[in-house]
């Protein structure tokens, strides 16, 4: 199959209209002539992935977070980004992100994380796009649980959902929270548009939970990792029906471990 029509496959799933301004997405290295029989799906790409894509003989690794954010001037081995293009290029493996345009997607990461904590009726938090029928795309969801919890309630049902052995919330633990907003990844830019009785996101920066608890928003810190690595399975369901093999990525670890007990 041909890397433009994987492509195709992807964007149908997760435009890139949807995408958040100024995101970088979509084709980040390689020919979209290429012949692909095998792909490996990931959350981020670094060395590690790139030899297992190559031990598994993968033509193509496809990633929800970018290998750049920010424009790079020099290709060499003097930067991750670079390191990785280098490896890339030498193996002759392609690279392709859908990134706030997969958090956006109907059925993307947001609405995942909303239905794995019970929140329904959602809309997004942040409007990315809207079409020709007025349908509003976006990033994050604000929707509402079935039943009231209070806070310390709410937050051991996001540790248990998201296998956490302990979280951070902001706010009086005996609060009752009936409405929610999540955000997969970092949500903290999202704090002054919120209007919920409690925010999920996946980590945030001290300052913004210091505001978020001088506004009263009480806030869940689900993780980053823990709220995106369900884009590999989005990625293979999407893929699935094409003719290639497509392999979730064993090598793709949380970057953060958690203390024994
Ligand atoms: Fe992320």
């Amino acid at each position: 199959m041909i890397l433009q029509k994987i492509i195709e496959k992807v964007e149908a799933f997760a435009p890139p209209c949807i995408a958040c301004e100024g995101d970088n997405i979509g084709l980040m290295f390689g020919k979209r002539d290429k012949e692909i029989s095998r792909v490996l799906v990931a959350l981020d790409v670094d060395l590690g992935v790139i030899h297992e894509a190559k031990e598994k003989g993968v033509d193509l690794i496809v990633t929800h977070h970018p290998l750049m954010f920010d424009p790079i001037r020099q290709i060499n081995e003097d930067s991750p980004a670079g390191r990785c293009l280098l490896e890339l290029a030498e193996c002759g493996i392609a690279l392709y992100s859908a990134h706030t345009n997969l958090d956006s997607a109907v059925g993307g990461l947001n609405d995942i994380f909303a239905e794995k904590l019970g929140v329904s009726n959602t809309k997004p938090i942040e409007i990315t796009y809207t079409d020709e029928n007025g349908v509003s795309y976006g990033i994050g969801r604000t929707g509402s649980l079935e039943k009231e919890m209070t806070l310390s309630e709410f937050a051991a049902f996001v540790c248990e959902k998201f296998d956490l052995p302990s979280t951070n919330f902001v706010g009086d633990g005996n609060a009752k929270e009936k409405t929610v907003a999540v955000c997969s990844g970092s949500g903290g830019s999202l704090i002054s548009l919120v209007s919920a009785d409690v925010y999920v996101t996946g980590d945030i920066k001290y300052s913004n939970a210091r505001n978020a608890a001088d506004a009263g928003q009480n806030l869940v810190i689900a993780g980053h990792y823990e709220t995106e690595i369900c884009a590999m399975k989005v990625f293979k369901d999407i893929l699935a029906g094409c003719p290639v093999e497509v392999i979730l990525s064993k090598a793709n670890k949380n970057v953060f471990n958690y203390t024994e007990g």
